[in-house]
């Protein structure tokens, strides 16, 4: 056993597979996560902590000698927490409040490109209904329109006709996004192929942490209304060695580069929401951490200790590590949610197989689940990832959806062509 603590922030499928990774490494001594999931508890204590609560959670640093805090979703970033961690001396993984505006805040990401010659869409923010009425004359449609801040994935409509756009703008000057709709961005829509790049650095060093492609919409063939995510797979090999380069040249250094130089270092992961375009790589946006379900597959395909590259990126040493090891196989994760997703999602149905669903080497994250009585149940939308690995995207899509019919979940349902854009490329 180690003699590292650490204090995992979380509780969904992506903090599972963290969970996971960082129990495999020999340099812990005790994870502890919070609120953590059923899944998490066979890794970690889980402990009755509130990130909300900076001093509550400074506290617990100090009492069980954290050696290194892991903030796994994008609000407690947003919120400033990683900044009261690191006054007290705690590592870190995640930027601080000013760097995390790469996710909070879209027009601020967007002002950063045209500072740095970062290619992205042509934009304007606008922070009235009549300026914004004024400035849509100047984009052709369809236009996209977003809130500027965090909306849990909600805050971006495209719409193709000028009546939706005055519909989309009444829907975010009218507050039904809070805050975060009070400044919003006007886009040029853009054509291409999305793909996901992930990088870490501490603020100067980058390593790139591979690719992924996602599947927003709940429903088959890339329908119905988006969702947090029902599916990812990785490596995305439509993004080819040469446009990583391209992506790490032109976007993710000059990123890097730009946010150190106007004193706002970032720290963490970097994910870039990319749109691969004719003109090549242009960024759709930044996350200020991993993707769920995105890191259950980039998780699933690490091969190397993550506390040493995590404490790394928190500590400013990232220079001295090697590449990231990432397995040459592809992963596959398939989210099961509840029925309902992505309105109001069925919960208290009991879910059951997940040995039998495992036995053949696939891996069952926990997203939304709860146990009561020693029974497992749905306790939210997204429920779990179902996740396994093969030689091509094509076979580990085949043993996913095996592990998942051996599921007994029947409140739930998933999609049943994730990953089908790399396996019809595989076909080929
Ligand atoms: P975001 O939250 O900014 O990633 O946007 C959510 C989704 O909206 C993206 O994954 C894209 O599918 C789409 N999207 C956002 N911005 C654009 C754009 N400028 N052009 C085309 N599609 C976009």
């Amino acid at each position: 056993m180690g003699d590292m603590n650490i204090l995992l922030l979380g509780g969904g499928g992506r903090e599972h597979a963290l969970a996971w990774k960082l129990a495999q490494s020999p340099r812990l001594d005790t994870l502890y996560a919070a609120p953590g999931n059923p899944g998490i508890a066979e890794h970690a204590t889980l402990v009755d902590l509130d990130a909300t609560d900076h001093r509550a959670t400074m506290d617990f640093c100090i009492r069980h000698s954290i050696g290194l805090v892991v903030i796994g979703p994008e609000a407690p970033l947003v919120d400033g927490l990683a900044d009261n961690l690191r006054t007290m001396g705690v590592p870190v993984f995640g930027p601080n409040k000013k760097a995390a505006q790469l996710e909070g805040s879209k027009g601020f990401t967007k002002d950063l490109c045209q500072r740095a010659n970062i290619p992205t869409a042509a934009y304007v923010r606008v922070s009235s209904k009549d300026g914004a009425l004024a400035a849509l004359d100047d984009f052709a449609l369809p236009v996209v329109i977003k809130a500027d801040g965090l909306a849990a994935g909600k805050g971006v409509i495209i719409a193709e006709t000028r009546d939706e756009a005055v519909e989309a703008l009444d829907t975010m000057f009218s507050g039904a996004f809070g805050a975060a709709g009070e400044e919003v961005v006007l886009e040029e829509f853009m054509t291409g192929e999305e793909a996901s790049f992930f990088a870490l650095t501490d603020g100067s060093a980058i390593l790139p942490f591979g690719s992924a492609q996602d599947h927003k919409r709940v429903g088959d063939g890339d329908t119905g209304p988006n969702t947090g995510g029902m599916g990812a797979y990785s490596p995305a090999r439509v993004l080819t060695p040469e446009l990583e380069r391209q992506v790490m040249e032109t976007i993710i250094r000059p990123t890097v580069d730009t946010m150190a130089a106007e004193g706002m270092p970032y720290s963490g992961v970097l994910y870039a929401g990319l749109m691969l375009t004719v003109e090549g790589p242009k960024l759709i946006e930044y996350n200020a951490r991993f993707g769920d379900p995105e890191c259950q597959v980039l998780m699933t395909r690490f091969d190397g200790d993550l506390i040493d590259l995590l404490l790394a990126v928190a500590q400013g040493h990232l220079a001295e590590q090697g590449p990231v090891q990432l397995a040459d196989r592809a992963a596959l994760t398939i989210v099961m949610a509840a029925n309902g997703y992505p309105g109001t999602p069925d919960k208290g149905g009991a879910i059951d197989g997940i040995d039998a669903a495992e036995k053949d080497g696939a891996k069952i994250f926990h997203a939304g689940t709860t146990e009561k009585n020693g029974v497992l149940i749905a306790n939210g939308g997204r429920v779990l990832n179902v996740t396994a690995t093969a030689d091509t995207v094509g076979a580990a899509q085949v043993a996913a959806y095996a592990a998942v019919d051996a599921l007994d979940f029947p409140t739930g349902f998933c999609r049943r062509d994730i990953g089908w854009r790399e396996v019809a490329r595989e076909a080929q």
